[in-house]
């Protein structure tokens, strides 16, 4: 088969590579449509993403729809033929997270697409991948190739909200506007928060938002963002999703948000020592929690598109084919104007 294959820093190739065999539980899949990720950008800027080294040349790519090929012999769902997206984190499933419901928790899962373990598990930049049969959701049928991969990244995003707790009424902000930050801000208006304001330093991003139907964006940068924040909200914002991963965005959003408030972190922090107002937290009760990955939303993922609750269609910026991965990651990194390019493999 042909799979973009990440040798190093830069250098993505797209060559010949064994198709996966099936072992017990396990589907093989054939690529129809996949997107291309923050960490997939990691690994072809850097070679690596944060600590995760690959041992050897590996294939990335996690958010995708496939059509299921082949199944091994103890597999009942899903179906071969069906039309699929997939749960790229494969938790153990038995382990004390897992039984209780917080498999993204779990210390042996393995993600598709990743060095997080070694070697390294290959992913979706290919003609064919295996996964386990319970990683699969079915599409329906009126949802487009594009969208179906987009449902990871919106599991992310769905399952950040959760993590807040009701935010029906609430005043929310986004920090950052990139896919997931755009998808948080879309699942926070689908659940009743209102307003819903996005801040993002890029007036692209911004300019996205407000497309996207955002009831306010703002520049953390600008002079008078203090007073816009007051115009909006009053004394600060109920609710804040930090997506942008920038140190300065999860320190400002402490003086945003409304005593009794919460902050959940999403975006990843290019370093893990951050000074916080640990004072103002405690005299405030403000609650700073963490939001990783995606416990079992993916269902719900799908419902809250087919149900006309999310669109997603303009979001899916540019469409390479599997010949152009290359230029695919490389457009991607251009990501002022792209929100999320996307390669068709089959
Ligand atoms: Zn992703
Ligand atoms: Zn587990």
């Amino acid at each position: 088969m042909s799979a973009g294959v990440l040798y190093g820093a830069k250098d993505l190739r797209v060559q010949q590579f064994a198709v996966p065999g099936l072992s017990p539980g396990m589907v093989l899949l054939r690529v129809r449509r996949v997107g291309i990720c923050g960490s997939d950008m990691h690994y072809f800027q850097h070679g690596c993403c944060g600590s995760f080294v690959p041992s050897r040349p590996f294939i990335p790519g996690h958010e995708f729809t496939a059509d299921v090929a082949a199944v091994a012999a103890d597999v009942r769902a899903p179906a071969v033929g069906a039309r699929v997206t997939v749960n790229p984190a494969r938790a153990c499933g038995v382990c004390d997270y897992c039984k209780a419901g917080r498999g993204n928790l779990c210390r042996r899962t393995i993600m598709l697409g990743s060095a997080s373990t070694t070697p390294p598990t290959d992913g979706a930049f290919a003609e064919f991948v295996t996964v386990r049969a319970d990683q699969c959701h079915d599409l329906p049928l009126l949802m487009d190739d594009g969208v179906g991969a987009l449902m990871e990244p919106l599991a992310v995003a769905l399952q950040a909200v959760k993590r807040a707790g009701a935010v029906a009424g609430k005043r929310v902000l986004v920090t950052g506007g990139g896919p997931v930050g755009l998808l948080v801000m879309l699942v926070a208006r689908a659940f009743g928060a209102t307003p819903v304001a996005l801040s993002d330093v890029v007036a692209d991003r911004r300019h996205v938002a407000l497309k996207l139907h955002a009831d306010a964006v703002l520049d953390p940068a600008a002079e008078h963002f203090p007073e816009r924040v007051r115009e909006i909200t009053g004394d600060g914002f109920d609710l804040i999703f930090e997506a942008s991963g920038a140190p300065k965005a999860l320190r400002q959003a402490f003086d945003l948000v409304r005593p009794g408030g919460t902050i959940v972190q999403i975006g990843t922090l290019g370093t893990d020592d951050v000074p916080l107002p640990a004072n103002h937290l405690m005299v405030h009760e403000i609650q700073f929690i963490g939001s990783f990955r995606y416990g079992n939303v993916f269902d719900e993922a799908i419902r809250l598109v087919t149900g006309g609750r999310i669109h997603l269609d303009p979001l899916v910026s540019e469409v390479f084919s599997l010949a152009q991965v290359p230029q695919a990651m490389h457009r991607a990194l251009a990501k002022d104007d792209v929100i999320k390019v996307q390669v068709q493999v089959s």
